[in-house]
């Protein structure tokens, strides 16, 4: 496909935005949005939600007909079926995204490595499926991570967790290999995101020599990614792999901040959003010059940084669907990134969390926080909404 002027990516076009979406389903997005810009709603919610679980109050079917309902596929992989059908008609592939967070025993971590197995073997040969993710922390013990990055010796226990944590990567990762489906481990908290790095690493050596199979992340609002970057495609080039990366700003800047004032050592996150912005920027511009070693998909709801990298493949004469590149949102926000890009051409495709409704709360609280801290999130979604509400109405 030939490129397409970047001059015709108009994220404001809410026709396309929200073609996939019915009159009834933007007008409840539209309420959820409106409840979740309210910061105290967002506060009080996450402990009401968790007591009224403790005390077994019947929720379940509330929060599903809401949040969960905004931001996920549905309970199982094949509850997921009709979102990624319906995604696929708009030229939108589907991440399924297992997103069970939060456990801390060997028992549930081999069960989500099966299951996110089971979400390679589904995408196989499945072009509404271009990816497969996982969450470091869902398959490998947070306390043993934290020790391996801190360089802490690890008692017999620990060693044996962390041994069992690196045979999972490698089934993970094996799987995605032997079913050539593309695979994303994704960044979490700058503590224990060395030894996901290492681990991380050791797979992209072992799996992408002819092609990037396995992406790590790389969290931009840190002020030492740009360096790991280049130190990243260094180690790529001279020992022979691709490298395959996802960018993002980071998801826990106010609980990296807070640890680091607290334990007293310096902050890892950028100064400013302005610094966090430049080094995104920075990193996509490196990624499309080495496009022939890396493969790049740039996760964000950023218009700004969408736009440059499709003004960077244009510049670098790369068509809309060069297979090297995607961007990502998540399912639920941004729609207006999404559909107008996949519409002109772009490899787009939105992770789609599910899993059961208690054991995605995390998620769930994670996304409404976002889209009341991050600058006015909320209110962006709200007001495309309401600008294309407002067009079906004088129709
Ligand atoms: C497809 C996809 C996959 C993702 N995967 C991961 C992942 O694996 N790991 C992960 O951590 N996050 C992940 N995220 C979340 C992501 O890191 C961001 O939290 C989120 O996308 C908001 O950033 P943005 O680029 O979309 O947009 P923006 O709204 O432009 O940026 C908001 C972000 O900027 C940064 N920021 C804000 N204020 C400041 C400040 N004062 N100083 C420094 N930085 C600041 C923060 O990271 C904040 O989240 C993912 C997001 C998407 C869309």
């Amino acid at each position: 496909m030939q490129a397409t002027a970047t001059s015709e990516i108009d994220f404001g076009n809410t026709k396309v935005a929200f073609e996939s979406k019915s009159d009834s389903e933007l007008r409840n997005s539209y309420l959820l949005f409106k409840a979740i810009g309210f910061p105290w709603l967002v506060k009080i919610g996450p402990p009401m939600v968790n007591a009224a679980f403790a005390v077994g109050l019947p929720i379940k079917g509330i929060i599903k007909a809401t949040v969960f309902k905004q931001f996920c596929g549905g309970e199982s992989i094949q509850d997921c079926e009709h979102t990624i059908d319906h995604l696929y008609q708009f030229h939108v592939g589907t991440i399924l995204d297992y997103s069970v967070e939060g456990t801390e025993n060997e028992t549930d971590f081999d069960h989500t490595a099966d299951e996110v197995i089971r979400t390679i073997h589904k995408a196989k040969n499945n072009p509404k499926i271009p990816f497969s993710v996982f969450k470091p922390t869902g398959v490998a013990s947070f306390n043993v991570l934290a020790k391996v990055s801190a360089g802490e010796k690890l008692t017999a226990a620990e060693q044996q967790s962390f041994e069992n944590a690196r045979a999972r990567f490698r089934k993970i990762c094996k799987a995605a290999f032997d079913n050539h489906v593309r695979l994303f481990i994704d960044a979490e908290k700058s503590w224990i995101q060395a030894a996901i790095d290492g681990l991380v690493t050791e797979m992209m050596e072992a799996f992408n020599t002819r092609e990037a199979i396995v992406y790590n992340t790389i969290q931009l609002y840190r002020h030492d990614r740009m360096q790991f970057l280049h130190h990243a495609y260094d180690e790529a080039v001279s020992k022979g792999y691709y490298l395959g990366l996802k960018l993002v700003r980071g998801a826990y800047m106010e609980i990296e901040r807070e640890r680091a004032a607290k334990m007293n050592y310096p902050d890892p996150i950028q100064k400013t959003k302005a610094d966090a912005d430049r080094d995104y920027d920075a990193a996509l511009e490196f990624c499309v010059e080495h496009i022939d070693r890396i493969s790049v998909c740039a996760g964000t709801h950023n218009e700004n940084s969408s736009r440059l990298l499709a003004r960077l493949m244009e510049e670098k004469g790369l068509p809309n669907n060069e297979p090297r590149i995607y961007f990502s949102q998540l399912f639920g926000m941004s729609d207006n990134i999404s559909f107008n890009l996949a519409k002109l051409g772009y490899n787009v495709v939105k992770y789609l969390p599910y899993g059961p409704v208690k054991a995605v709360l995390p998620y769930l609280f994670r996304r409404a926080q976002e889209n009341t801290s991050v600058q006015g999130q909320a209110g962006r979604e709200l007001q495309l909404i309401d600008k294309e509400m407002r067009r079906r109405k004088k129709r």
